[in-house]
């Protein structure tokens, strides 16, 4: 923890931190007066939405942001006095929130977006997007496609990804140049892929990336992402398990997905996907579970105990008819729930709004009970039971003092925000990815007022067309 930090964390009225606030003024020995507290950055808004524990809804709010961490909240003209910020993104007609959570995506799929649709998961895998893959997949796709999801992202007001794909070196250095946060999961699966010969191989080359990349960036954490239970079989599992455990890392998984992982299950290891994977030890570690469609009634309390995070990703489910997620179910159990969009080849898009929208809707109509997974349950899904979920709740998912500052704003002048009764409910069920207007992770304005900073859009919706047309065309000679 910083100097800077501790002093905030003790107490943060105002008066309370000039003292620690003389770091930054150049002068240790005398405490600012009021106003001279240099720091990096003030977010201001109409309403703070805070997603803190007690569900704080804030007016008239801002909050100041110095290394990365949010040192103070509260009244606008307070803060706004206080300190001298060298940045400020004012708060007229703005809501400000923590960052989304996209708990589970493949970033680079983006380039394979539409590229075959309306088919079922293990024939859209085998016939279209492994072979495609193979084909077409390197470093330099991973890099384009990432940078175009990164700017999807950053556009539509995530600020955290946990990403699963070939190439991570490549797709770690996107992260660190855009200014996202992510856990970046090198994928583990016995079949030849664009980066590996088969699980041996992709778990010796994941040691060599997590080596590389731990500790190297706070916003990008290396972890082990094995496919599945039906692209690995029990050894490779525990193998990448025991190699996790190793380097202490996490690992993020595809999860009882679709009914053929269930019957497969049966069929190879004559028990379903969770027990199967509890009776390895697989769950002796941190674990991100992508989907978990398919729970048994004997799984869920394996799921909490292990404290299992399950990232719930309604668009791809329902577009590959996967299924409908227990996840009113999974939430009363106390299982640990976030949302993610899957890649974009089974989305089509990375939009985290669509996303909460979905899951709640789905439930209601699943359930036929219109109060199941009410705005505020979906919106905690996003932000703070996103971030317990993928192990980061420490750090990121509420506005609290202490806390990293990865923040959005949400602009509230459009015409589906007018009239607003409730803040919440608007952003659930009326706010789309056009509306935020500006991103901070870690302190850094990564998108100021719809203005990019860390992305040049234009060169990447260029190269992104470019390999896009030689893609397509090297499809219709393959398909002539
Ligand atoms: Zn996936």
């Amino acid at each position: 923890m910083t100097t800077i930090t501790r002093c905030f964390l003790i107490g943060f009225l105002a008066v309370e931190l000039a003292a620690c606030g003389a770091r930054n003024t150049g002068d240790a020995q005398l405490a600012p007066a009021a106003g001279e507290n240099q720091i990096d950055l003030i977010v201001a808004g109409d309403y703070v939405v805070t997603m803190n524990a007690a569900d704080e809804v804030r007016r008239g709010t801002a909050i100041a942001i110095d290394d990365g961490v949010i040192i103070a909240i509260g009244p606008a003209a307070e803060i706004e006095t206080n300190y001298s910020a060298r940045e400020l993104l004012a708060g007229k007609d703005r809501v400000v929130l923590p960052g989304l959570i996209n708990g589970h995506t493949h970033a680079a799929m983006t380039l394979l977006r539409g590229v075959a649709d309306d088919l079922a998961l293990m024939d859209w895998l085998n016939n279209y997007i492994f072979p495609a893959e193979v084909e077409f997949v390197d470093a330099d796709f991973v890099r384009i496609g990432t940078e175009l999801a990164c700017w999807e992202m950053i556009r539509g007001g995530t600020t955290t990804f946990v990403d699963m794909y070939y190439f991570p070196d490549t797709i770690a250095e996107v992260v660190e140049r855009c200014g996202l946060r992510a856990m970046v999961a090198t994928t583990v699966i016995d079949q030849r892929s664009p980066d590996a010969e088969n699980a041996d191989d992709s778990i010796a080359r994941g040691r060599g990336f997590i080596e590389r990349w731990k500790g190297k960036n706070s916003r990008v954490m290396p972890i082990f992402g094995p496919h599945s239970d039906y692209t690995l079989n029990a050894d490779q599992l525990r193998a990448t398990r025991q190699a996790a455990l190793e380097l202490s890392v996490p690992i993020s998984i595809h999860l009882s997905e679709s009914p053929f992982e269930l019957q497969y299950s049966k069929d190879t290891y004559g028990t379903t996907s969770i027990k199967m994977l509890e009776s390895i030890g697989f769950f002796d570690g941190p674990t991100i579970a992508a989907h978990v469609v398919w729970p048994t009634e004997d799984e869920i309390p394996i799921l909490v105990q292990r404290k299992v995070g399950v990232i719930h990703n309604p668009t791809s489910n329902t577009k590959i008819a996967s299924g409908i997620a227990p996840i009113t179910e999974l939430l009363n159990a106390g299982v640990r729930v976030g949302l993610g969009t899957d890649g974009a080849a089974s989305n089509n898009d990375l939009d985290m709004w669509e996303e909460m929208r979905l899951a709640s809707f789905l439930q209601k109509v699943d359930q036929m009970n219109p109060q199941v997974l009410p705005a505020k349950t979906v919106l905690g899904m996003a932000t703070t039971g996103g971030a317990t979920a993928i192990g980061l709740g420490d750090s990121i998912g509420t506005l609290e003092v202490g806390k990293r500052a990865d923040l959005i704003q949400v602009a509230f002048d459009d015409v589906h925000h007018i009239p607003m009764y409730n803040v919440i409910s608007t952003l659930v069920y009326v706010t789309d990815e056009q509306d935020v207007a500006s991103v901070v992770v870690d302190g850094k304005v990564l998108m100021r007022e719809r203005e990019f900073l860390t992305i040049d859009t234009a060169r990447v919706a260029e190269e992104a067309r470019a390999l896009a047309a030689r893609i397509q065309s090297a499809l219709e000679e393959r398909n002539r």
